[in-house]
């Protein structure tokens, strides 16, 4: 498949792209010169990043690298094209509230003029004190610009979801001058990220467009699509937010715990009607789609160029959901009549057969679960934003008489979201707080707790019990606790953690591989099809997953008749262009997309020095010489002293210490005598690669040598 597509780029059909034959780093090319020069009704439309503006009496430099000077175009005309530069402050929510009349704009009048100086120049990822408050993260600069765009054509980046499963989804979409944002997710500590929290998109790229960004679509309030938003809005100087109402409530409870609801603004969309919404120059409706959160919406994105985009977000079809309404098929196929140029379709669910479970299948298995348990309490973990698993057992709880726990922090605010914002239906009463005091009140037979911990999580609320540390849930003999959730790839020997110390208590466990107690929230192979054929789009591009999933996905759609040199498999930062007359253009240059990790206080790079230290003290140690010196002989007074963390077991201590020792002297002193002059940096350099060479050949361990050179 990867083959074919390269062929794609030598695809002219009339029109030469941008992208045929690249010549330096902005991808400007020998064509394109020509080509401007000679066809001006052809010429290429460019961005301008972000730059201050100039005076016009002046000749003015070229401030935009994407428009090289002997392409025959006058400094003035540079000037001229960069509407980026000249444009008045623009304020999204005024438009916004133009186009829908519920924006809520919060935000400081003209705060970008006041304080856009501050913003990047910092090539660290410590967090700057700044406008947004004092935990904002700062990419550093880079040099890539985003390679010229034709005029009429349309872009499409995927910037992070395509080499990963369910992890910071995001991607942006650009005709001419404008640039929309979609989706901003994490992914959460990986085994390679050694200890940071979690991975963010990079979005270095950005940071010069950003009078560019009319805003930002999102498509559902999954962490994997939302998680990232809290560090990257203030990077991009807060763009607009579009989406459904819970989703808006969500991201607004995230936003809040990092201070920048002040600077935010928000569009609310209904995505269950149809309804256009212009946002710069790309036209925007969003349609429900079913899912494991509700209020989820795909994007249909319009722009003048022709170009007609259906993204599907995480979707799946579900004829009987709880809360969503069902998959609304008339919608879908209304779309896929104004045809479609490219389709972007969820692959996560790719590599199953079939269709997937219903909502509802679920909800029957549990209700026949708790009709059926009638000693001990039922303790049912579950995914925090499956606020549709929660009503439906609200439900039953309510059927049977029972009553409602919620454990675990996050299930509690998102209920509460939830029912604040009007989603959950249900009799006062019939959720009751977790307290000791509640819970003792009612028979252990009419309680039923749901709990986050599904994943095995080391201080959730589930592993608390197990560990007989949660204060007001006691795990008894004869209780019941079902995983009405799946594991999520990685987490499975801390699941099976968790279930051994559960099964202790002598409690009885359900999974999904007892009874069916949780379904898909993604579209399986034949929910796929069905999209496919209703959008019907001329060029498929499978997203979210890594190759694995997309190629499954491609060889979906092809079973249903797409054609297989219309596939596009892109990697992050990849860049296609769709031309006026629906051709497209795959451009060799890539996006540079690094890996960021946010850890604790900061932000950096899993490339990075710290994150390779952790690995290499991981693995075999720490290693500390340190040796006090004389100031002018430099001569070693008294003895080295050695101290290793994790790098030899007792019974070696005392002759791997003493041949380390009797080795760094030797060291020390043959370096000396060869360059007395040495500096300190060169002495502790050899000393480190001499030793690590030496410790290798002895004992086979490469520790983390740190010698350190006290004078007196
Ligand atoms: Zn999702």
């Amino acid at each position: 498949m990867k083959d074919f597509l390269d062929e794609l780029d030598l695809e002219v059909q009339g029109i030469v792209p941008d992208t045929a034959s690249v010549s330096g780093p902005t991808g400007s090319t020998q064509l394109e010169q020509q080509n401007n020069s000679q066809h001006s009704n052809n010429k290429p439309h460019t961005i301008a990043p972000k730059k201050p503006v100039h005076n016009h009496n002046k000749p003015a430099p070229n401030d935009n690298p994407l428009v090289n000077n002997n392409s025959g175009h006058t400094q003035n005309q540079n000037t001229k094209n960069n509407t980026g530069a000249k444009k008045p402050v623009h304020n999204h929510a005024a438009q916004a509230k133009n186009n829908n009349g519920q924006a809520q704009n919060k935000r400081p009048n003209n705060h970008r003029n006041k304080h856009q100086n501050q913003h990047g120049g910092d090539t660290t990822g410590l967090p700057q004190s700044n406008k947004y408050g004092r935990k904002i993260i700062q990419f550093p600069e880079t040099k890539f610009f985003l390679p010229t765009l034709r005029e009429g054509y349309t872009r499409y980046i995927p910037i992070g979801g395509n080499n990963e499963i369910g992890a910071k989804n995001m991607s942006m979409v650009q005709f001419g001058d404008d640039i929309i944002l979609i989706d901003c997710g994490v992914q959460f500590a990986e085994p390679d990220m050694l200890g940071a929290d979690y991975s963010i998109p990079d979005v270095s790229f950005l940071t010069k467009y950003t009078k560019n960004i009319k805003g930002f679509l999102i498509t559902h309030a999954h962490l994997d699509h939302i998680g990232a938003l809290k560090n990257v809005l203030p990077v991009l100087d807060m763009p607009t937010l579009y989406g459904t109402k819970l989703t808006l409530g969500l991201i607004k409870k995230s936003l809040e715990e990092a201070g920048l609801m002040p600077y935010a603004t928000f569009v609310e969309i209904d995505a269950s009607v149809a309804n256009t919404t212009k946002i710069g120059q790309f036209s925007v409706e969003f349609f429900s789609v079913n899912h494991s959160i509700p209020d989820c919406a795909g994007l249909y994105i319009e722009t003048p160029g022709g170009a007609k985009m259906v993204h599907t977000g995480d979707f799946k079809i579900d004829h009987t959901p709880r809360l969503d309404k069902p998959a609304d098929f008339e919608r879908y196929e209304e779309i896929g009549k104004r045809g479609i140029t490219l389709y972007l379709g969820d692959s996560t669910g790719s590599v199953t057969k079939g269709f997937s479970m219903s909502e509802k299948e679920v909800g029957d298995t549990l209700e026949k679960i708790v009709s059926e348990t009638t000693n001990g309490r039922l303790l049912i973990a579950a995914f925090s934003s499956w606020i549709s698993r929660v009503q439906q057992l609200i439900d039953i709880a309510q059927k049977y008489d029972k009553y409602i726990f919620l454990s675990g922090r996050s299930m509690v605010e998102n209920i509460a979201i939830a029912q604040k914002l009007g989603y959950l239906s249900m009799k006062p009463g019939t959720i009751k707080k977790l307290t000791v005091k509640n819970t003792q009140s009612v028979p252990a037979n009419k309680q039923i707790i749901i709990t986050t911990g599904s994943q095995g999580e080391e201080y959730s609320a589930l592993s608390r019990m197990a560990e007989g540390k949660h204060n007001a849930i006691t795990i008894q003999s004869g209780d019941t606790v079902i995983f009405s959730s799946s594991v999520v790839p990685g987490n499975e020997r801390s699941v099976g953690g968790l279930i051994n110390r559960l099964i202790k208590y002598g409690v009885k466990i359900i999974t999904k591989s007892d009874l069916p107690v949780h379904t898909s929230g993604h579209a399986y192979q034949e929910e796929q099809k069905i999209f496919l054929k209703l959008f019907a789009p001329k060029y498929f591009m499978p997203i979210y997953g890594d190759l694995y999933f997309r190629t499954r996905h491609a060889e979906t759609a092809m079973s249903v008749g797409v054609k297989e040199s219309n596939i596009l498999l892109l990697d992050n930062g990849n860049i296609v262009d769709f031309a006026p007359n629906g051709s497209v253009f795959r451009s060799k240059i890539k996006v540079p997309i690094m890996e960021y990790v946010i850890d604790g206080y900061g932000m950096g790079l899993t490339t990075s020095h710290v994150i390779k230290a952790r690995e290499q003290m991981m693995n075999a140690g720490v290693l500390v010489l340190q040796y006090t010196v004389d100031k002018k002989s430099k001569a070693i007074i008294g003895h080295i002293k050695l101290e290793t963390r994790g790098l030899v077991y007792v019974d070696e201590v005392r002759y791997i210490h003493r041949i380390i020792i009797k080795k760094a002297r030797e060291v020390f002193e043959n370096t000396l005598k060869d360059i007395p002059d040495i500096e300190e940096k060169d002495l502790l350099k050899i000393l480190r690669t001499d030793l690590e060479t030496f410790i290798l050949k002895k004992v086979d361990r490469e520790p983390m040598i740190i010698p350190i050179i006290t004078e007196v």
